[in-house]
């Protein structure tokens, strides 16, 4: 069971995070029988660095894991930029996303966005997050009122990546309990 630290915006910040304050990973209570305290057990190493801008790659990453002695179950935090279900940080995501918003192709967004997301993956990003509009829109709103003006895909989610990055939206999505990709 994954948990999101919201406010970690990039692995350089998860990194410095895990240096300075590694308690701030630790959840106020067990997830689970929601009362006992967690311990910490260890991390586990993911690799989400998959830009290709000739920048140094920080693979391995790792991520905090808790155990709770009242029900015996573990749970791992991560930090808000790296997605539950996928190899790639949100802001390769959201900078694909941001590029077909802007009305590019799929070709064009595929050659220049900086990653090396290959283009069955952006496609699949792109139908995915179309497809989920409905419920995403309706479970952001609450959070960002003025963009209920705003109707169509298009406009809502070019007017919500202006207000706050894609992982934070992203964030709030699993913390009311949506399945985020
Ligand atoms: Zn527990």
């Amino acid at each position: 069971m994954a948990f999101i630290l919201p406010g970690i915006l990039s692995l350089i910040q998860h990194f410095e995070t895990l240096r300075k304050s590694p308690e701030s990973y630790r959840p106020k209570s067990c997830p689970g029988c929601c009362h006992a305290s967690v311990w910490c057990h260890g991390c586990y190493t993911r690799k989400p660095d998959r830009k290709d801008l000739g920048e140094p790659c920080l693979n391995p990453v790792p991520i905090m894991r808790f155990f709770c002695p009242e029900c015996r179950s573990t749970c791992s935090v991560l930090p808000e930029c790296i997605p539950p279900r996928s190899w790639y940080l949100w802001e390769v995501r959201q900078a694909i996303f941001l590029l077909l918003l802007a009305g590019e192709s799929i070709s064009f967004t595929f050659a220049f966005n900086g990653s090396r997301a290959s283009r069955t993956t952006i496609k699949r990003w792109w139908q995915s997050f179309n497809s989920c509009f409905q419920i995403f829109s309706l479970q952001l709103l609450p959070h960002f009122p003025c963009l209920g003006r705003l109707s169509g895909f298009t406009k809502f989610w070019t007017a919500c990546l202006a207000l706050r990055p894609l992982s934070s939206a992203m964030c709030l999505l699993h913390e009311e309990g949506v399945l985020v990709p």
